[in-house]
């Protein structure tokens, strides 16, 4: 769940609660103003209507009282038989008061009969209809003033006792009003009323005129009934006579209050039911209390909102300060990162990770600005390539860590040989370059002749003492050239130089230079070619056997027949094809040569012995070595046991355990192996012990002063019992002397080759050898 949906949630959850509670208390709140606001609009009702009886009981007790004043009505009274004037008299003086309030009026006598009343119905001889209150009053005659029911009416009535002159009772006057004018005064006020007489005088009131019953309820109004008269008949009268301070009825939209009239027993008599609209009860205040509330309760809701608003904020900005600082720092990490990275990506591109020295493009970049320079201010530039001598050697012999260490102890020598200004970098394996801005040939000889006194001195790696030199080549802006490009073509080029004439040198550029880089262009196209049109051909020198004076095997040795240079020997074209990669083209194609010139000299019954073909490492290791070897095997016929492989000592020792698995699988062929120059190439004796090599073919370097030579003696005699040791056969070669033979025989070593028995022979002139030693 996310933290917003979090917030919300609760916020939801907080509002709900709040609401509810907000509702029912404003609802109590309202309902209790609701109930006091009808309880003080009923009691005023109570009020208004308890004040209009008081006054209309007050009015007419008045009339009584100021009528029983009148001499007219004494007059009449006091008489036996009132004369009609006195009646006349009497009559107008009632009617007066009759139309004014629609009072009625009766003269008693003393004996409580009737002898004048205001009206004509018969309906109701007598007001004062019990006998017993009558006999009352003329016994203790008084002022009476009551609310009472007569046949078919409620009314006020009031009872006021006469005297004539001599205080002699002489008869009563009784007022009646009915209710008629209250209700239509409380009608005015905004009530409606209706004036019911309780069920207990039912029986008392049946009367053919008053027929208007709710239930058993009588009605009194005359008018201004009907609205109410249908509300009350709707529950009927009971509901309304609850004792309770009010009723209300939504439904009619009215607020009920009932006045009740006791007869003067206290027994219930009558009632009011009064009843006033809803819609006339000012409830303003009560709304604006609710406003008022909801808009508190709305100011607080708003306020905690706010307040958990702004808490929530407050979090939030934290939550978010936090994730930026630790978005920044990881921001600020990468970016570190990254500039670190570039950097060492920089550093990397520009610089030799072993030596820590410029690498060939940050020289080339500051070779280029150096030329810049130098064309501006007229000045010359050196540029040196300089190249280990015999760094290969040591290489293959100590081990590349030991090669390794040796270079950076050279490029430290390097380094202190030179200005600040200058630059020295590592550009190959074990070539450097050096450029020397603002110089001369003086003093760049003397830089060199520095660097010569330096790296002369022996290192010492690994308790290992090496020695080793440079071949220096120079070239000069601008003489020698005008970008980087060509002066470091040109200063290779004076280094080939250097080492092609004996190395441990250093060599300035000159035309005669190029001329030679053209040549080396030539002869590679040229190699191509005449392997193209078969100017390769192969002589073949005999071995011999100096016990039994038999071919025991021949060499193949290659020549080319050079369309315009006339027959060349190995050495012109060999070692530059062993450099560029074209000896794997020409071994290849010497070994189907050989081995077809073999099938077809043992088809024709010559004894040659083994053949063996010369083969250079790099043939060796070439990928489809085995399975081509294989093939020619396969498609001559060839009897593999008659083939022999030569392969120089340095080459197998450059790295011996591949040379291993590659030797084995030429031998699982059938084909054998002889190591080739030995005696030159370092061969450690455990290695030797592990190569699948049959042969050992003893160096002619050694051959040359042997007997006379002592060390030389020992040299050869150490081969020869190796060989003898490790169960491998030997075979001397540049054998030119009878001595050497013999030493050689003596030695225990009598396989021979070499001129003192033939020179490398063309093919016919072999085959006449092999004819005579057979
Ligand atoms: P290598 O394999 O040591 O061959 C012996 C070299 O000594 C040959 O020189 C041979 O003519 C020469 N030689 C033989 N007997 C004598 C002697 O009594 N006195 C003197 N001074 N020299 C003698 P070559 O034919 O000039 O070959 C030179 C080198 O070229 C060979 O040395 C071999 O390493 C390489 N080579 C020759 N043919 C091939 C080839 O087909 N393939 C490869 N990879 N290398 C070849
Ligand atoms: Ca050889
Ligand atoms: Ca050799």
């Amino acid at each position: 769940m996310s933290r917003g949906f979090r917030v919300f949630l609760v916020g939801f959850v907080l509002a709900a609660i709040f609401y509810s509670f907000s509702y029912v208390y404003i609802k109590q709140r309202l309902d209790d103003l609701r109930d006091k606001k009808y309880q003080e609009i009923s009691k005023e009702m109570h009020n208004e209507l308890e004040l209009l009886i008081q006054e209309k009981s007050e009015a007419i007790l008045l009339v009584g009282l100021t009528l029983s004043q009148n001499r007219a009505i004494s007059a009449v009274l006091s008489s036996k038989r009132p004369k009609k004037l006195q009646l006349d008299e009497l009559t107008s003086l009632l009617e007066r008061y009759m139309s004014l309030h629609n009072v009625r009026f009766q003269v008693l006598n003393s004996d409580g009969i009737p002898v004048y009343k205001s009206w004509n119905s018969n309906s109701s001889k007598n007001l004062i209809d019990n006998q017993s209150d009558i006999e009352k009053l003329i016994r203790i005659p008084k002022v009476r003033s009551t609310i009472t029911i007569t046949d078919y009416d409620l009314h006020f009535q009031t009872i006021v006792p006469l005297y004539d002159k001599y205080g002699r009772l002489i008869g009563f006057l009784e007022t009646i009003a009915n209710f008629n004018s209250l209700v239509s005064k409380l009608k005015m006020k905004g009530y409606q009323t209706l004036l019911v007489v309780d069920k207990h005088y039912k029986k008392h009131l049946q009367d053919k005129n008053s027929n208007l019953f709710v239930g058993d309820y009588y009605i009194v109004n005359t008018v201004d009934k009907e609205i109410l008269l249908n509300v009350v008949k709707e529950h009927g009268v009971d509901y309304f006579l609850k004792d309770q301070e009010y009723i209300l009825d939504t439904e009619d939209n009215y607020l009920f209050s009932v006045v009740k009239i006791p007869d003067i027993n206290q027994n219930p008599m009558a009632y009011f039911i009064i009843a006033k609209p809803l819609y006339s009860i000012d409830m303003e205040d009560i709304y604006n209390t609710r406003y008022n509330l909801i808009q508190s309760l709305v100011a607080i809701v708003v306020f905690v909102l706010l307040f958990l608003y702004i808490i929530y904020t407050i979090n939030y900005k934290k939550f978010i300060q936090q994730q930026n600082k630790l978005l920044e720092c990881s921001v600020e990490e990468k970016n570190e990162e990254l500039e670190r990275q570039s950097k060492e990506m920089k550093y990397l591109a520009h610089h030799d990770l072993l030596t820590a020295l410029p690498n060939k493009n940050l020289f080339r970049d500051r070779l280029q600005q150096a030329i810049k320079h130098a064309k501006r201010e007229h000045e010359s530039i050196a540029i040196l390539f300089l190249d280990l001598d015999r760094f290969k050697e040591i290489n293959d012999t100590y081990g590349h860590d030991i090669g390794d260490t040796l270079l950076q102890q050279v490029a430290q020598r390097l380094f202190s040989c030179v200005r600040s200004e200058d630059t020295v970098a590592r550009i190959g394996g074990d070539e450097f370059t050096v450029l020397l801005p603002n110089t001369n040939q003086v003093s760049v000889v003397k830089v060199i002749e520095k660097i010569f006194n330096e790296i002369k001195k022996p290192f010492s790696i690994s308790n290992v003492e090496l020695h080793t030199t440079f071949s220096v080549g120079i070239s000069i802006y601008k003489q020698d050239g005008e970008t980087p490009e060509i002066l470091l073509r040109n200063a290779d080029t004076a280094m080939y130089k250097v080492k092609d004439s004996g190395k441990n040198s250093y060599q300035f550029y000159n035309e005669e230079m190029t001329e030679l880089v053209r040549k080396r262009l030539e002869l590679d196209a040229d190699i191509r070619n005449g392997l193209k049109n078969h100017e390769f051909i192969a002589y073949y020198q005999p071995k011999i056997d100096a016990t039994t004076m038999k071919v025991v095997g021949l060499e193949s040795l290659i020549r080319w027949n050079h369309p315009t240079r006339g027959l060349l020997f190995p050495v012109e074209f060999i070692p530059f094809a062993e450099e560029v990669g074209l000896i794997v083209e020409i071994d290849k194609y010497m070994l189907e040569m050989c081995v077809d010139q073999l099938v077809k000299w043992t088809n024709e019954g010559y004894n040659t012995g083994k053949l063996s073909i010369n083969v250079s490492t790099k043939k060796l290791e070439s990928d489809d070595f085995r399975t081509d070897l294989y093939k020619l095997v396969e498609r001559s016929g060839v009897d593999p046991k008659r083939l022999e492989l030569e392969i120089l000592e340095s080459q197998i020792m450059r790295d011996p355990e591949r040379s291993i698995d590659i030797l084995r699988s030429i031998r699982s062929l059938g084909i054998s192996i002889s190591i080739d120059d030995f005696g030159t190439g370092y061969s450690s004796l455990s290695y030797l012990k592990k190569l699948p090599v049959s042969k050992l073919k003893i160096d002619r370097s050694f051959i040359v002063d042997v007997p006379q030579d002592e060390d030389d003696v020992a040299i050869v005699r150490t081969i020869i019992a190796l060989a003898k040791s490790l169960g491998l056969e030997t075979i001397a070669e540049g054998v030119e002397t009878k001595s050497q033979v013999e030493f050689l025989v003596q030695e225990g070593c009598h396989n021979i080759q070499g001129y003192y028995y033939s020179k490398p022979l063309p093919i016919e002139d072999c085959e006449e050898f092999m004819k005579k030693y057979r």
